[in-house]
């Protein structure tokens, strides 16, 4: 799986930015991409990569600012026209108010869509497992923003072992039924009687992966709790070092902070993204080496980068 970033800037685009959007690829894992929010301009950055709309199954929203839901309409219109393709239905996760945004904009610009989106909203009271499918689970958790904004915690179920074919060859079992029996966790006994331990040739189940992705928020518990031991934290890091209390007035964390929240959790990695316009490259490179200082696996993402999990 990959994370494909979109849309990394805060606020409002800017030459090298975009507004808030990211896509999980699920593509080898379960045939689908998801959206984690949809800034404007979302449809044009995926022009830029291999993402199919009609692939995009899911949109998580984190929370209802602007720079990241003024995309939907335009995605989910362009997502219709996909010329001989069959349209699959669309599943919308986020705060109450999102259905009635998105039936609105698409109700007064007489928009049609030929696939149904099925809304999940959700308050402060309704949070915790939102989602559960046989590999995926997916939790979301209040932050501290300025509106009511999640975060959230995608966990993928352990994946069985396989089988080593080779091995098993190897060892005189013959292509064919018993194959599968042992595949399937049997042992079994040959014609010459040499016994077949099935847990011998199944290699341990792996650890589903855990990814954090969270929207605005300054710096809080909660934060923590989404990113206990995850592959990858995706974190805002609106200001830098130094930023701590403008910071907080506005309902956003710093790079300091993120790293914090990346080493109390004992996340594997740290992503930052919604960086500021007032960045520039060289600033940029300053926030990842002062974040480096608190949680030493940190990178700052740009647009249409994609990072492998
Ligand atoms: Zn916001």
């Amino acid at each position: 799986m990959e994370i494909q970033f979109l849309g990394t800037g805060a606020g409002q685009p800017s030459k090298s930015r975009n507004v808030s959007s990211l896509a999980l690829k699920l593509l080898d894992e379960i045939n689908e991409v998801w959206l984690f929010d949809c800034g404007e301009g979302t449809q044009n950055q995926i022009l830029e990569t291999s993402i199919r709309p009609r692939k995009v199954s899911k949109i998580f929203i984190t929370h209802l600012h602007g720079d990241h839901i003024f995309g939907l309409p335009g995605f989910l219109s362009s997502r219709a026209f996909q010329a001989n393709e069959e349209q699959t239905d669309l599943e919308i996760y986020g705060p109450v108010g999102i259905k009635s945004f998105v039936l609105t904009s698409l109700r007064v610009s007489g928009s049609r869509l030929p696939y149904k989106i099925h809304f999940h909203e959700f308050d402060e009271g309704s949070l915790g497992k939102i989602m559960e499918t046989d590999k995926f689970t997916v939790y979301a958790e209040a932050l501290d923003h300025t509106i009511f904004c999640v975060g959230y915690r995608v966990m993928q179920k352990d994946l069985e072992g396989t089988l080593d074919a080779d091995k098993l060859k190897a060892a005189g079992v013959p292509f064919g039924p018993l194959f599968g029996q042992v595949k399937n966790g049997q042992d079994v006994t040959l014609e010459d009687g040499t016994k077949i331990i099935a847990a011998d040739y199944i290699s341990a189940p792996r650890p589903g992966k855990i990814i954090t992705i969270l929207g605005d928020t300054r710096k809080t518990n909660a934060s923590v709790r989404l990113a206990v031991n995850a592959d990858v934290l995706v974190h805002e890091s609106t200001y830098g070092k130094g930023d701590e209390k403008i910071a907080r007035k506005h309902g956003h964390s710093t790079n300091m902070q993120a790293a914090e929240v990346a080493r109390e959790a004992g996340a594997k990695r740290l992503l930052l993204n919604h960086i500021s316009a007032r960045f520039l490259s060289k600033d940029v490179s300053q926030l990842r080496k002062d974040a480096a200082t608190v949680f030493e696996k940190v990178h700052v993402v740009k647009d249409l980068e994609e990072v492998e999990i």
